[in-house]
């Protein structure tokens, strides 16, 4: 039915330009398209009402705009609301929207599963089934933008859901390319930020691009030993070169990268790995995000105490660096982080 169909979604806005300029169009026809697609968020061209009418039957039979379909919503206590999404091809993914402090920040996946198997993480135990498609992770945006609230608006983005968004460049660096156009959604790129397990051939590739958003490193270790147990991708490329290409990631004025760090009981929360933290990030310039882990009975391991965390928060501040205690959110709806994960949570 769609086959022979542009998807717009997917499209950057040059290429939705294009686009209609194959169809003998001018520029700014195709710059209007990408508006409705992508600002105005409509989904029939029939509607584009800005369009020569011609245009839009001609359109509605060449174009097609996909959304993810929401299957299921789920609300946490804490107004944390957690989407799944059913795409194309009836493969599922997660999207979190948070709100906090007056702002909302959307959660969204890069992939459907994860190859990286951290031993901390839920979405890791269903190994991966394929990479998002562009359109697919800024479908996650429309549609949220599509069910918010009177009154809501989406401030920042953060890829911390499904996947290794650096095992997905092409389709990420198009996705964040698309949802930063000013003729689009908008989203300044210092309001977006990606994280990453640790995949240094991705960070060197994103520290090239002209992307400009903010960078998010799971470190959650400090010795390779620990690393390589708890995050499998450490026996690839270890600290030292993980932290090598921290170091070279070009950073703008004031900007600081963030290190997440996840705190299991007797596994990384000790002083020791506190102070061999501030001596691995010396000269970094970064803050911290120390993580409670969000327990499951599939995951081996235990959260640290309140109070080990504080000692280890207190190590940092005393050495100088900027250290955060994420507060968990969404965990009765299993949106806390680490807890997406679709395929057993099914029927
Ligand atoms: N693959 C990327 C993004 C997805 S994970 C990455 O690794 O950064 C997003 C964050 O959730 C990471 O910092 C990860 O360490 C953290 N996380 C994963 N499982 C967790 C869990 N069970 N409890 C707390 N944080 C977890």
């Amino acid at each position: 039915m769609t086959v022979d169909r542009v998807e717009l979604v997917g499209l950057l806005r040059e290429e939705v330009e294009a686009f209609l300029g194959e169809m003998g169009e001018p520029r700014y026809r195709g710059r209007q398209l990408f508006q409705w697609v992508q600002a105005r968020r409509v989904l029939d061209p029939d509607a584009m009402t800005s369009l020569p009418r011609a245009l839009r039957g001609r359109l509605a039979a060449r174009v097609h705009i996909a959304r993810p379909e929401a299957a299921r919503v789920q609300r946490a206590l804490d107004g944390t609301r957690k989407y799944l999404y059913r795409l194309a091809d009836a493969e599922e993914i997660e999207s979190v929207l948070i709100p906090d402090d007056g702002r909302l920040t959307a959660c969204i996946s890069t992939q459907v599963g994860c190859p990286l198997a951290c031993r901390f993480c839920l979405t890791g135990l269903m190994g991966v089934r394929r990479n998002l498609e562009a359109g697919e992770v800024v479908g996650q945006i429309l549609a949220l933008q599509d069910g918010l609230e009177k009154g809501e608006r989406i401030s920042n983005i953060v890829l911390m859901g499904m996947g290794e968004p650096l095992l997905n460049i092409p389709q990420v660096e198009r996705a964040l390319r698309i949802l930063s156009d000013g003729y689009g959604a908008n989203f300044s790129p210092r309001r977006i930020t990606l994280s990453t397990a640790g995949h240094v051939p991705g960070i060197q590739k994103l520290a090239a691009s002209d992307l400009g958003v903010n960078l998010a490193v799971s470190l959650s270790a400090t010795t390779d030993a620990v690393r390589d147990q708890i995050m499998p991708i450490n026996r690839r490329w270890p600290i030292a070169e993980l932290l090598k290409a921290c170091l070279e990631y070009p950073l703008p004025n004031r900007r600081r990268l963030t290190f997440e760090y996840v705190m299991l009981d007797g596994v990384n929360d000790s002083p020791e790995d506190a102070k061999r933290l501030v001596t691995l990030l010396r000269g970094v310039r970064c803050k911290i995000n120390l993580i409670p882990f969000n327990t499951a009975p599939d995951l081996p391991d235990r959260p640290s105490s309140r109070e080990r965390v504080n000692a280890f928060q207190r190590i940092l501040h005393d050495a100088g660096l900027t250290a955060t205690i994420r507060e968990s959110r969404g965990w009765d709806i299993s949106a806390a982080c680490g807890m997406l994960r679709t395929e057993t949570e099914r029927g």
